[in-house]
């Protein structure tokens, strides 16, 4: 099914096919319609879908239905968890927009950065706003924005909105909102907190589940390799080299871990950039800019960057520190094999983490092979051997005790 068979004016089907866009993925051949008609949208999607253009569009194609009055009040809300995300869906916006005869404003306000520029960028007011939580709320307290004319909000993440702890600017929020309203939730689990939100705010919504990632990019190759914890940046600048990895995104449980490996990584002639949620804003959309650009080889990421970030085409996803949910899990890998590019997400498992990947597996129902690499074979074992069925030297079997051979394995392991 084509675009143009979805009720959208040329401007947008123009400004899709301009992105390449062949045709409509399936959240938005089902929620175009849904939206356009007005209805309150229930979506369990992930990014990766295509869920952006899913609601940008039918909320563009209404701006080009209805006539504006000036000065522009804005007529939508999009609140979401990350200043990432916040520019990501602005700069959709702004490409999907670029042929409408009578131009679109999107104003895309987060924290984080002075106040003062987004408030100048709100005269005159504006049509579509994208927002985090917090510095929405300053900009209303600032009398810089109204939002009683909001006829759509729109929840994207709704679930990390949550988990970040915007449960209570979140209701401020929707108390400042007028009450007839469309209301389009999208979140990628739907946890009983999103449940809750969901009832509260939809009225018969249209519920869309789209798969997640990995059910729908089935390309993302997943490997997991053995490896004693203090060798994983040698084998990290190892596994770079060897197979000239270009654009690799490394994710690392700490601040701290970020700036030492990509110090590491720099010090082996690896361009690599630490990104973590204290870098200030400008060196955040620098350090992304310069990776989409290429012209960084490596991020050190902590899961800040696992959200929401597009980055067309990145080959190799390392999961240095392994994540500490599945659903993160699932987030980090994603970043990867998008939009039907292949995709490597390659997990370090030591002795210390095995059984955390094993409940991963579990969860995501997916078994993926452990290897182990010439060179760095890991002299550690797992903690509790009787527990792994993936630890060297017992066989492989659950549960099978270990062998005089392997007490004298772990033994020379532990000195
Ligand atoms: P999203 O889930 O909105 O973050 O989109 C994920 C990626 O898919 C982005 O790079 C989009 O530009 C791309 N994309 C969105 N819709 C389509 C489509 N219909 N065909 C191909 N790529 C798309």
């Amino acid at each position: 099914m084509p675009f143009s068979t979805l009720g959208l004016c040329p401007a947008l089907v123009r400004a899709v096919s301009e992105r390449g866009y062949l045709a409509p993925t399936a959240i938005q051949s089902a929620a175009i319609p849904a939206i356009l008609q007005g209805q309150d949208v229930l979506g369990s999607a992930d990014t990766g879908s295509g869920k952006t253009a899913a609601f940008v569009l039918p909320l563009l194609q209404r701006f080009h239905d209805t006539p504006r009055e000036r000065p522009r009040q804005a007529r939508v809300l999009m609140l979401v968890p990350t200043r990432e995300l916040a520019a990501q869906i602005g700069e959709s916006v702004r490409t999907l927009a670029q042929h409408m005869s009578e131009p679109v404003k999107v104003s895309v306000v987060f924290g984080g950065v002075s106040i003062n520029p987004q408030m100048m960028g709100l005269r005159g007011g504006t049509d579509i706003v994208v927002a985090t939580p917090g510095r929405l709320l300053d900009l209303v307290d600032h009398n810089a924005l109204k939002l009683s004319q909001v006829a759509t909000l729109v929840l994207d993440e709704a679930d990390r909105l949550i988990d970040l702890g915007f449960a209570e600017e979140l209701s401020r929020i929707l108390a400042l909102l007028p009450i007839q309203r469309q209301n389009l939730l999208f979140s990628a689990t739907l946890p009983p907190a999103i449940q809750g939100l969901a009832h509260d705010m939809l009225q018969a919504p249209v519920r869309i589940d789209v798969p997640s990632e990995l059910q729908t990019q089935p390309d993302i190759t997943q490997r997991a390799i053995e490896v004693d914890a203090n060798r994983r940046t040698q084998l990290l600048r190892h596994l770079i080299q060897q197979h000239a990895w270009e654009r690799t995104l490394v994710f690392v449980a700490t601040k701290f871990a970020t700036e030492i490996v990509a110090d590491k990584l720099r010090k082996a002639g690896i361009d690599a950039e630490p990104f973590h949620g204290q870098l200030s804003q400008g060196k955040r959309t620098q350090v992304l800019a310069d990776f989409k650009a290429s012209h960084i080889q490596v991020v050190v990421a902590t899961d800040v960057a696992a959200r929401g970030i597009d980055i067309a085409q990145l080959p190799v996803v390392v999961n240095y520190d392994l994540p500490r949910s599945a659903d993160d899990y699932t987030h980090r890998i994603g970043r990867t094999g998008r939009a039907g590019a292949s995709g490597l997400a390659v997990n370090f498992i030591s002795a210390d983490t095995e059984a955390h990947f094993r409940l991963i597996e579990k969860r995501q129902h997916i078994h993926v092979a452990r290897e182990q690499i010439a060179g760095f074979e890991p002299t550690a074992v797992p903690a509790s051997p009787g527990n792994s069925p993936h630890a060297p030297g017992n066989g492989g079997i659950k549960g099978k005790r270990p062998s005089k051979k392997d007490k004298l394995r772990q033994a020379a392991a532990r000195q």
